[in-house]
């Protein structure tokens, strides 16, 4: 059944949806809710705190503009408990004059502690006396793309789920029945039924956390489908030849040479496991990991190094221009006789062309982001690929690179690096493909991050630090961490906080970065930072991954208690790059539950990415899923390596007596939930 059968649904939406690979009815089926908005309740405002996302009504008592740059209207609420703020950056005058005090209202969002209480950031809303009866079952949240409005995925889900309770699907169950029954696991049908539209009795707090059995009963059929594919893509690789590129120490001694520094130990064997990996003439399939600043930059120079000395090909691709453009400006240094070549989203029309010239010819290194990989880059003999912060990437942006330089029988080697702190036992899980090496060991004489928790109330003694560290010299960050998947928001409330804090420090000299901005202007700003032109730089999250100006000292990461410990570990990573003493305030809105007490405590505790990501492992229990990034993630649509450890354990098991008594059973799974699996079969 071709999905422009289904009401709603066109030409046009159809092909929207292809992008968010869903080609066909199927597909909609096992698009799964990412999470569910409890609608069926409304909160008192008094009781907000707490609360991630949460269900008001009220009264409007007051509805305004605020004057500035970008005007916000702002509707205050009173439910007789207390008053709230409700902000829309984005308005029609005639919203305005509809939001007349005297009205009721009910409105439904983030709920975020804003610089004057209680606030909702573009709620969705209803006005009227009248309101709709409060909704009887948990409402579906799916993951969606531009130009699809999550209500048509609603729908058109709602009716493919009718089909299936109809019988209209052939849907074969794969998960052996004893396996089922010794798990208490639902069928796969039963499951399905359930995640799209659980019923009015659902365990709600399960399934918010997503550890219902219906959603456990699917999670473990992606998870194994996993594990198939890569063990799929392991043995495919094995096949495979490499161009064998065994460095020479005089040519390893050369690049060491020109380094400011001495290898740390952890650095010196991973760059020999690497080193031996090139030496054969199979592809190197590796991942580094390595906490924030241990030096994985260099050990990756050390690998280009090794194929430069036999005149090939390396790349390197970063998640983002601005770490790109960085580490353009250090392997300039490492390799001052090469000519270098830079390719971003950035180039364009002629420029784009001479870059391209170049990397189709002579360019032996090669640096920058996802653009590298745009169908019509064509690299002359691509014998190393490396990439950056790969948790970054999405599956097939990664695939892509990778089949960059391959052909039939040969293939790059292919060097990946992440700073996740992933506990080890689970990296490899999840990377089952892979060869890991670890930097275990940070380089000498790195002052510890000195970590602070302020509550909210006490905001006004920041300012005080903050100017002193400024009067040093030295500079700081702000963060805004609002967590709502949007961009746009995001943006916006940082640009909110960015007026409130020019007001506090009328004479320093602030500036704003978030993922809105273009990518010059973003270049320009962070220019301007590490100039120190900039004093403070209030950010979204996207300074997170790389970014290393060592003159900043100081962090101030709002509402710290949202995020995960990994997140605020790579923010705080930020600074503590130089050799100043850095401090890093994480700012909390009380009362904390116990959960994000113990995050922030740890974060006071250590500054070790590996015990931290071990404590991460430990808390992401209950209640932790909702606001969590899924990006950071793997790969998953559905299943979270890290909450879902144990699933993960049992799939690995499941998936060795698959692959030994079902072959066929295994081919199956994965075409069911892996729509890349003919592309990582390839590679
Ligand atoms: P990562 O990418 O692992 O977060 P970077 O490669 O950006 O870390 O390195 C962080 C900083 O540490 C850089 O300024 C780098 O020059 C420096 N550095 C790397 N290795 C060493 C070392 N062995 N000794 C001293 N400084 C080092
Ligand atoms: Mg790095």
């Amino acid at each position: 059944m071709e999905l422009t059968e289904l009401k709603g649904i066109g030409k046009n939406t159809a092909e929207k949806l292809s992008q968010l690979g869903i080609d066909g009815v199927m597909d909609l089926l096992f698009h799964l809710p990412l999470r569910y908005e409890d609608k069926t309740k409304i909160t008192p405002i008094e009781d907000l705190i707490g609360f991630s996302y949460a269900q008001i009504e009220g009264e409007i008592v007051k509805s305004y503009v605020t004057q500035g740059r970008r005007p916000i209207l702002v509707c205050e609420v009173d439910d007789g408990t207390e008053v709230m703020q409700l902000k829309f950056f984005n308005f029609y005058y005639s919203q305005k004059i509809k939001m007349s005090s005297g009205l009721r209202i009910r409105a439904y969002g983030e709920v975020r502690h804003g610089m004057y209480g209680m606030e909702i950031i573009h709620p969705e809303f209803s006005l009227g006396e009248k309101q709709p009866a409060l909704a009887k079952s948990l409402t579906p949240i799916y993951p969606k793309s531009e130009g699809i409005s999550q209500k048509l995925l609603q729908k058109a889900t709602a009716q493919v789920v009718e089909l299936l309770r109809k019988g209209g699907f052939d849907l074969q169950e794969l998960l052996p029945a004893d396996w089922l029954v010794k798990h208490q696991m639902p069928t796969l049908f039963d499951a399905l039924l359930f995640v799209h539209q659980p019923p009015p009795d659902a365990d709600v707090s399960k399934l918010l956390d997503q550890t219902h059995p219906a959603q456990q009963r699917l999670k473990i059929e992606e998870i194994l489908a996993h594990f198939l594919a890569m063990h799929q893509a392991r043995s495919a690789v094995e096949q495979l030849y490499a161009e064998a590129l065994p460095i020479k120490d005089t040519q390893r001694k050369k690049l060491l040479a020109r380094l400011p520094f001495q290898l740390t130990d952890a650095q010196n064997r991973v760059v020999t496991e690497i080193h031996e990996d090139m030496a054969r003439n199979h592809p190197m399939q590796r991942l580094v990991q390595g906490d924030v600043g241990s030096g994985k930059t260099v050990v990756a120079a050390l690998a280009m190094q090794a194929a430069l000395s036999h005149g090939k090909q390396s790349v390197m691709m970063a998640p983002t221009e601005i770490l790109a453009e960085q580490h353009l400006i250090t392997l300039k240094e490492y390799f001052p006789d090469e000519n270098l070549v830079f390719l971003s989203g950035k180039a364009k029309g002629l420029h784009r062309a001479e870059i391209l010239g170049q990397i189709a010819k002579e360019a032996r290194i090669i640096i920058g982001t996802h653009a590298l990989f745009q169908a019509d880059v064509e690299y002359h003999d691509l014998a190393l690929v490396i990439i950056d912060e790969q948790h970054r990437f999405g599956v097939h942006q990664r695939l892509k690179l990778k089949q960059k330089g391959q052909t039939d029988h040969n293939m790059p080697h292919n060097l990946i690096m992440t700073a996740t702190p992933i506990p080890r036992t689970l990296a490899q899980i999840a990377y089952a493909n892979l060869d890991i090496s670890v930097i275990d060991e940070l380089p000498p004489n790195r002052k510890v991050i000195n970590t602070l928790l302020l509550d909210n109330q006490k905001m006004p003694q920041l300012a005080d630090r903050i100017r002193h560290a400024c009067e040093r010299g030295e500079q700081a960050y702000w963060v805004c961490t609002l967590i709502e998947e949007s961009e746009h928001l995001r943006a916006k409330a940082a640009e909110d906080t960015f007026v409130a804090l020019k007001e506090w420090f009328p004479d320093m000299e602030i500036g704003l970065i978030h993922g809105r901005l273009k990518s010059e202007e973003k270049q320009l700003i962070m220019n301007r930072f590490k100039a120190n032109e900039i004093q403070l730089l209030i950010a979204t999250t996207v300074i997170e991954v790389g970014v290393d100006v060592p003159n900043a000292s100081l962090m101030v990461i709002e509402n710290a208690e949202r995020l995960g410990l990994s997140q605020l570990h790579q923010l705080r990573g930020r600074v503590g790059r130089g050799n100043r003493q850095s401090h890093c305030v994480l700012m909390y809105q009380s009362p904390l539950t116990e959960n994000a007490q113990i995050r922030l405590q740890t974060m006071r505790e250590t500054n070790d990415g590996f015990k931290i990501a071990q404590q991460d492992l430990k808390l992401r229990g209950p209640g932790e899923i909702l606001g969590t990034r899924q990006k950071g993630s793997m790969e998953f649509r559905f299943s979270n390596p890290e909450q879902d450890a144990q699933l993960f354990e049992q799939a690995k098991i499941m998936a060795k007596e698959l692959l030994k008594n079902q072959p066929g059973i295994c081919k199956k799974i994965i075409l069911r939930w892996q729509k890349q699996a003919k592309e990582l079969a390839k590679v």
